[in-house]
């Protein structure tokens, strides 16, 4: 285990200046830890990696005020943040910034929004998930703020202290924060699961703060533009959230091969990932890696197929329950972290689990 301490200044100025930018004067941080935790929502919900940020939230101290921040215009940013306030018992805030400069989640205007929530509500922490939308606006907001994140989090060790992997997840590095408010990090999501009995389990909704528009100048307006979104539309479940995932490495050969993983996928009920040097090769969109530079994920059930396991691919699925590996050669680095290993050649050993598999129902 390395240790790194990263100095700076004493942790001071923990309680902000008393006006307000939001229309109800509930809004008011005078605890010693209270967390600003930014929401990410689709179609009027809360997604379950944001909740994960809530989690870890909570582990900084039982008495942490925890206060989700949710930015969007028009009501599906109202449904998220009525879902925001009852879907989980330790979210004891919900802020609502809803105006068409919220509309699209571009960083540069969720970054000032970031800042000038946390100028009002003085929060000694601001939290966010490792995924593309909290590692896109948490180092813009602390830029913004003259502080220095800490990312990746997995394991909280105190409110001033944290685990984060270093080198592809070879190594632990333990980190602690003495720079001055806010601490800001984002944490892996695979890392802080949500218990099934704390979501959706509130009986009584947390109180929901509209930030006043009229808060939001015009240097708001930033020199991205949003212009599209391309997605894949699919029924199988989402990788960073799936049970079960089916991965396919170079070892496929072509696009047209690597349906044998998708078929296996469908029968399983899993998500479809896949290998850098898959996507490189253009089997499939890059949205299906897995590893370093791709998605962390941590399924109850990983099957590599043709994958040989570089760190960098493991470092985004070692902390999987079951790992099963099929390949070839009985030397790849894969087999050091699986639970079944199969020396075989992947393209007789799929049909034959597409075979013996029964359909799903
Ligand atoms: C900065 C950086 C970041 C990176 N980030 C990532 C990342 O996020 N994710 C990632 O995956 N990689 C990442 N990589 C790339 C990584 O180093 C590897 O190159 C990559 O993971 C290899 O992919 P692969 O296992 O599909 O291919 P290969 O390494 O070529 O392995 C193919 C495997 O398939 C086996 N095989 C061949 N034919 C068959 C068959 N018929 N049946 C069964 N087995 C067979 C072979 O024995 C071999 O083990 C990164 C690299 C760098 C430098």
């Amino acid at each position: 285990m390395a240790a790194r301490l990263l100095r700076g200044k004493a942790l001071t100025n923990l309680f902000a200046p008393s006006s307000s930018p939001f229309s109800k004067s509930s809004f008011s941080v005078q605890r010693l830890i209270s967390t600003l935790v930014l929401g990410e929502h689709e179609g009027g919900s809360i997604k379950a990696q944001s909740l994960s940020a809530v989690v870890a939230a909570k582990l900084l101290g039982e008495d942490n005020s925890i206060s989700m921040l949710l930015a969007g215009s028009g009501p599906s940013v109202q449904e998220a943040a009525t879902h925001a306030a009852s879907c989980h018992s330790s979210i004891s805030q919900v802020i609502v910034a809803d105006s068409d400069k919220f509309t699209y989640p571009v960083a540069e205007p969720w970054a000032k929004l970031v800042q000038l929530i946390q100028q009002k509500g003085g929060y000694s922490h601001i939290m966010a998930t490792s995924g593309s939308f909290g590692k896109n606006i948490l180092p813009r907001a602390a830029a913004l703020l003259d502080v220095s994140p800490i990312t990746d989090v997995i394991e909280i060790s105190g409110p001033q202290l944290f685990v984060r992997p270093i080198y592809a997840g070879n190594a632990l590095c333990t980190v602690r924060y003495t720079g001055s408010a806010p601490c800001m990090l984002t944490v892996r999501s695979t890392s802080f699961p949500v218990p099934l009995t704390s979501a959706n389990s509130k009986s009584d909704a947390a109180p929901i703060s509209q930030v006043d528009p009229s808060t939001f100048g015009e240097d708001m307006v930033c020199k991205s533009k949003y212009l599209n979104h391309t997605s894949q539309d699919s029924e199988r479940p989402d990788l960073g959230n799936a049970r079960i995932v089916v991965t396919g490495g170079r070892a496929l050969k072509s696009a047209e091969n690597f349906k044998m993983i998708e078929k296996l996928a469908e029968k399983l009920g899993a998500a479809v990932g896949a290998t850098r040097a898959a996507v490189d090769a253009g089997f499939v969109p890059n949205e299906l890696q897995v590893g370093q530079t791709g998605k962390i994920v941590a399924p109850e059930l990983y099957m590599a197929f043709g994958v040989s396991g570089a760190i960098q691919h493991l470092a985004g699925m070692r902390d999987s329950k079951v790992i099963v590996a099929v390949n070839k050669d009985a030397d790849a680095p894969i087999f050091q972290v699986a639970d079944y290993g199969l020396v075989g050649d992947l393209f007789e050993v799929i049909p034959e689990l597409l075979e013996k598999l029964p359909e799903k129902k």
